[in-house]
């Protein structure tokens, strides 16, 4: 049976801005997988948003702020003409032509009007725990409806406190357009949105102390901390937001991933990028990465915030097959593996909707 989805994306940036992080990549790959198996889709977006083949509804509206630039104790706030406001009130008046409606927003407004919905609104949730108001809307969801909920990975998941049963859907990309390079050239990469988060400093300091180049790529999403790392540590080899056809050229040839974020990585889709390219990761061993990589087989996982784990991790990229990395994705994080997960849980909420109403 194919199903009617209304996918609901993030109000931080349109789709292809970058804004959205990881976000606009796995709803790409999950609508693009579950147009291929049959279901129909449409997608409610920020007016501005255009990715190849996808079917947008483009919303007006202020843009959100990003949930991981307050505290713990931020409150929940929109600006006047919120978009995220605009795109649920749009959900609100298309509901019925749809079975299923997939919320991409780490907001707590998809959350709070889950219950005022007639259609089952299901929450793909994209970070970790970051504020008491998220941690607050997402537990009270679970408690009346856990079915809804779905994680990147167990870890981001148990930072909620949440008990069984979590659904845990990973991620996946298409390997297709991801080339395998058996030979790399010595420098090393570091990619993802250059945000405090993320913690790009210490990926620079890891490869001047081995003396290696790092190329850097992402999305420049605070200004400020990017002019403070060129005034604390020079020039850095910034090769811009690429669309992901010209990231995975440049980045297969690398001889390693840095990974090196701060807080807990809910998953970090650039870890399976590298990997399918060949690409071994050397990352912080918390969060989504942790999940991924098999320490000293496909990259090697160290002691969080230890510049001195990287460069340790470095002097051993020696032992890692490269065509391992790639195995590793193809077994678990393949368009079809993420779509059987995908599908089984939209049509677990499916036929929820039949046995409740
Ligand atoms: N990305 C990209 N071009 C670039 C650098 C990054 O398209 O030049 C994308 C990358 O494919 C990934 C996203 O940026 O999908 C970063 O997502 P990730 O899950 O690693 O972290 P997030 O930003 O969601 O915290």
């Amino acid at each position: 049976m194919s199903l009617k989805l209304l996918f609901v994306s993030t109000p931080v940036g349109p789709l292809g801005s970058g804004a959205g992080g990881g976000v606009e990549l796995t709803l790409y790959n999950m609508a693009t997988e579950m147009g291929r198996r049959g279901h129909t889709l449409e997608t409610i977006a920020p007016q501005g948003s255009g990715l190849d083949g996808l079917q947008i509804i483009p919303i007006p509206g202020e843009l959100q702020v990003s949930a991981q630039n307050g505290g713990r104790d931020a409150p929940i706030s929109f600006p006047a003409d919120s978009v995220l406001g605009n795109m649920w009130n749009r959900a609100r008046q298309v509901q019925e032509n749809f079975d299923v409606i997939v919320n991409f927003a780490y907001d707590w407004l998809p959350f709070y009007l889950t219950p005022f919905f007639d259609r089952p609104v299901a929450h793909i949730v994209s970070m970790a725990s970051l504020s008491e108001a998220m941690d607050d809307i997402i537990i009270k969801t679970h408690r009346t409806a856990p079915h809804l909920l779905a994680f990147h990975s167990a870890t981001q998941a148990q930072s909620f406190n949440l008990s069984a049963p979590l659904q845990i859907l990973g991620n996946g990309l298409d390997l297709s357009l991801y080339e395998f390079s058996p030979a790399a050239d010595g420098t090393l990469a570091w990619v993802g949105r250059i945000a405090p988060e993320k913690a790009l400093e210490d990926g620079i300091i890891a490869a001047k102390k081995v003396g290696l180049p790092l190329k850097v790529f992402g999305q420049i999403a605070n200004l400020e901390y990017w002019q403070s790392l060129q005034e604390r540590y020079g020039p850095i080899d910034y090769r811009g937001f690429l669309p992901t056809l010209e990231l995975q050229r440049q980045l297969k040839e690398c001889s390693a991933l840095l990974m090196t974020p701060r807080w807990l990585e809910a998953f970090g889709n650039v870890c399976i990028e590298a990997l399918a390219c060949g690409v071994p990761v050397i990352a912080y061993g918390r969060g989504g990465p942790a999940e991924i990589i098999e320490d000293g087989k496909t990259g090697f996982l160290v002691q969080p915030d230890s510049i001195d784990g990287l460069v340790a991790a470095l002097s051993r990229l020696g032992e890692i097959d490269r065509s391992m990395c790639r195995r590793s994705v193809q077994s678990h994080y393949s368009l079809s593996a993420l779509g059987d997960r995908l599908e089984r849980w939209l049509y677990e909420i499916n036929d929820l909707k039949f046995e409740r109403s």
